[in-house]
């Protein structure tokens, strides 16, 4: 049995985390690759060592004096070293690369991969594990990509003479063989692109939640926790705003099979949420999660006929194509066509997609709906399961939501439903009581 157990940062944020960290890791053997983030919030206010790195970068682009900001980051490690009381083990060395090459040739990944470097270092330390440079095991190709097939032959090399190792999270190398980052929160990937390396069994991500939970607790006040997802749920999920896992993270891990088991440190007997690729548990209820983001846009056109006209949806989407728009949902009628796209995205290029769809479509009407929010709702259960969309209606209806779109995913694993923003927390409300609370 081998696992890859990867830490967020609020596992690490303080020598206290560390130790609970130590301890899980020592309490079981197949604990044997370690990918730790950089140290986190250790309060409500307090800052993330990866947005302080990125604030020195702002002022060493500058040519400014960043030595105040490197101090005060220089003092959460020793911190951290001290409070583990890693006798001789200093990052004096480590923190000089860092201020002449900030004073010399600042790099905005470069530092923004320090913190999980300086991480990693003070983990393998503390663990007696080898550490392993993330930069001479994880690619990106020349468009600035992750390269899945280079990596993956080289680090599985290298691990299969290392028994143990700590491997910092967050980046990899570029062709030039500088250092290059994941977007936030890619530590994730890295434990990720590590499982499938070394062939785990299981790929542990250690967080400060026992899993993914039914609906967004901001929404719901202690909302159930999920036992089971398959990976096409957790990028429903994920996609729509549940926020525990990177999205980019199941990749390397779905390509091989191997499960993700979302973990809290904080709570390490709770069995957290299993990530599968494919299960015959039955969830607990119909539904396996609800997620949802305000802030969208409908575009409506009309146009007699339509169902005869061949390639009038493509000339409609390709009009958003042309400005660069990336496209959520379309849900149509006879004669009429809807596409759901971000407000964000759309709003500064709306007449110029107007423009372009009456010169490419030409269609007798536009009309564009703002304030929308989408909701998901997910489950594998829900294929099987007579009358779920009947309950969510329903369940609408007694909230007082008016409903504005209902897009069933092809894979009948979702049914995605638009609502006003101001209506979107009511919503979740609604169907989370319905088929969590009021288990018909
Ligand atoms: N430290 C990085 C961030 O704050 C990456 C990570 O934590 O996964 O985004």
């Amino acid at each position: 049995m081998k696992k890859v157990v990867k830490f967020g940062g609020s596992s690490l944020a303080d020598a206290e985390q560390f130790k609970k960290v130590g301890d899980i890791i020592r309490a079981d053997e197949s604990r044997v690759y370690v990918v730790p983030s950089a140290p986190g919030r250790r309060f409500k206010g307090d800052s993330k060592v990866t947005d302080m790195l990125y604030s020195l970068y702002d002022i060493a682009a500058e040519g400014g004096d960043f030595s105040g900001i490197l101090g005060d980051i220089r003092g959460r490690y020793d911190a951290i070293i001290e409070g583990l009381g890693i006798g001789g083990f200093t990052l004096d060395e480590e923190f000089d690369i860092i201020d002449r090459k900030m004073s010399t040739e600042p790099e905005k990944d470069y530092i923004a991969s320090r913190g999980e470097y300086l991480n990693g270092r003070i983990m393998a330390a503390y663990l007696g594990f080898e550490f392993i440079d993330a930069a001479e095991v994880i690619f990106f190709d020349e468009n600035g990509s992750f390269d899945p097939e280079r990596t993956n032959k080289i680090f599985r090399q290298r691990l299969s003479d290392i028994p143990r190792a700590v491997i910092p999270g967050f980046y990899g190398s570029d062709m030039d063989g500088k250092v290059k980052t994941f977007s936030r929160g890619g530590s994730d990937i890295t434990g990720s692109i590590v499982a499938r390396a070394c062939h785990a069994d299981v790929y542990e991500n250690w967080t400060d939640v026992s899993g993914f939970m039914v609906a967004d607790p901001s929404i719901v006040p202690n909302p159930k926790a999920i036992d089971t997802l398959t990976y096409r749920e957790l990028r429903e999920l994920s996609y729509m705003g549940a926020t525990v896992l990177h999205d980019e993270a199941i990749f390397p891990v779905r390509h091989a099979g191997i499960p993700i088991n979302i973990r809290n440190t904080n709570a390490p007997e709770e069995k957290g949420t299993w990530i599968v690729e494919s299960t015959a548990q039955k969830p607990k209820y119909v539904i396996t999660g609800i997620a949802g983001k305000k802030g969208f846009c409908a575009v409506l056109t009309n146009k007699a006929l339509m169902n005869a006209e061949i390639g009038y949806c493509r000339r409609v989407l390709q009009a958003f194509e042309e400005n660069g728009i990336s496209i959520e949902h379309m849900p149509s009628g006879i004669d009429t066509t809807t596409v759901v796209v971000h407000e964000s995205e759309f709003l500064d290029k709306e007449q110029r997609v107007i423009a372009a769809i009456h010169r490419l479509a030409n269609p007798d009407i536009i009309e564009i709906d703002s304030d929308l929010a989408l909701i998901a709702v997910v489950g594998r259960g829900m294929r099987s399961m007579r009358g779920t969309a009947g309950r969510i209606f329903a369940a609408l209806a007694h909230a007082s939501v008016n409903v504005r779109m209902i897009d069933q995913g092809s894979s009948e694993l979702n049914i995605i439903i638009g609502v006003e923003n101001k209506d979107f927390e009511a919503a979740v409300r609604a169907i989370y009581a319905i088929f969590v609370e009021t288990q018909l």
